[in-house]
């Protein structure tokens, strides 16, 4: 497929903290520790698979939905970033949300989300 279309990049990331009862949700609870840079890794090579089907296209915004993607270490949301920008040319004005759940909100994980170019945050879950 070709297009110079500019489109939309949903990154889901499946873990929580607790699953809650109401939550329909691809949402997980790990018991151990995530592997979130294995995982962001996991994410990039999908992230080129697609990129190698969608050649000219460019990227006007990225969503990072969940689960709770603000549990995500600041240098994974960079990583899967970076691999988008391999893949395709990015809008200049391009939105980067990350979808935040109230409670799992740090401040230092922020101002990280804020230097890999996460650009607005989306109140979640209310949990
Ligand atoms: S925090 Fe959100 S995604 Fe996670 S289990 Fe609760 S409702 Fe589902």
């Amino acid at each position: 497929m070709t297009s110079s279309e500019a489109f939309g990049v949903y990154v889901h990331w499946p873990f929580c903290k607790a699953k809650c009862p109401y939550c329909d949700f691809n949402s997980h609870v790990r018991h151990e520790a995530v592997d979130a840079i294995s995982f962001a890794e996991a994410l990039a090579t999908e992230l080129r698979w697609f990129g190698e089907q969608t050649p000219g296209r460019k990227v006007s915004s990225i969503f990072f939905g969940g689960g709770t993607p603000s549990l995500m270490p600041p240098k994974a949301v960079a990583h899967v970033l970076d691999a988008i920008a391999e893949c395709w040319p990015i809008a200049s004005d391009v939105e980067v949300t990350l979808e935040a759940n109230p409670t799992s909100i740090e401040a230092e994980n922020f101002t990280g989300y804020r230097a890999a170019g996460v650009n607005r945050v989306s109140w979640a879950c209310k949990r």
